[in-house]
């Protein structure tokens, strides 16, 4: 690790559960995020500033003007350029040697099963009800860790779900597959940008804490809600369903 590295690093060493074991997982970690806009943004700034090893980053599409309220990597010189590929020029300069696969087509099923198996984790960073349900059965299929994140108008929602364990609920355990939301275009609503960004961040968080293996003695797991305009967080304890038609099945294997 050159000196550079090393000090980057520092401030998580000193901290309680992080330790230096925690950095040398950070710098094997290998996460894919699934998304390039205002929860993508800043959770892939968080981790490839903390130093991860690998980031595979997956969005087809291009930076537009409507996105740079949230989208923070992003000025005016990028509109027009592919997401991943801007959102990479500018991680670069804040950590030159990170290693950082842009990859410029929407997420489907093949390229999932392909890249899941090879990540440590994956953040799904993504608006779209059908994408999360397919993101959340590949991870549930190979048994990856998912931290999965949402934020519309003044509301914004967090998850994560371990399919290595047993006694945890999948998206699908909460969010019924065959209940789709009626869904309109992302940009017939609006959205308080720094809500966006704080839930990413809160992404990257739920990652390190999920790479680093932090040990938290009977943690529920919880689905949170942040409701931005009364400033209030609501907690709600998840189990799994056992008649999900996700996780019903890979529990018995
Ligand atoms: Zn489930």
């Amino acid at each position: 690790m050159s000196d550079l590295d090393h000090l980057r690093q520092s401030r998580h060493e000193l901290l309680d559960g992080f330790d230096a074991q925690g950095v040398d997982a950070v710098r094997a970690a290998h996460v894919l995020i699934i998304g390039a806009g205002g929860l993508g943004c800043p959770a892939a700034t968080y981790l490839v500033a903390a130093g991860i090893g690998h980031l595979t980053w997956v969005d087809g599409d291009t930076v537009d003007a409507t996105n740079l309220a949230r989208q923070v990597l992003f000025g005016p010189n990028d509109i027009g350029q592919k997401k991943v590929i801007a959102g990479r020029n500018a991680l670069q300069r804040l950590h030159p040697t990170a290693a950082i696969t842009a990859l410029t087509e929407a997420a489907d099923e093949s390229l999932l099963q392909q890249l899941v198996p090879q990540s440590s984790i994956v953040l799904d960073c993504t608006d779209q009800w059908v994408t999360r349900q397919m993101i959340n059965r590949v991870c549930v299929a190979h048994k990856v860790p998912l931290v999965t994140a949402a934020a519309i108008e003044w509301s914004g929602q967090l998850m994560t779900v371990d399919p290595r364990r047993s006694d945890q609920a999948c998206y699908a355990c909460v969010f019924d597959p065959s209940h789709a939301p009626e869904e309109h275009a992302c940009g017939a609503y609006g959205v308080l940008s720094a809500m966006v960004g704080a839930m990413g961040c809160l992404q990257a968080a739920e990652a390190l804490k999920q790479i680093i293996a932090l040990k938290q003695a009977n943690a529920p797991q919880l689905l949170s809600l942040f409701d931005a305009r009364a400033g209030q967080w609501q907690q709600l304890r998840l189990s799994r369903n056992p008649d999900c038609p996700v996780c019903r099945a890979s529990a018995r294997s």
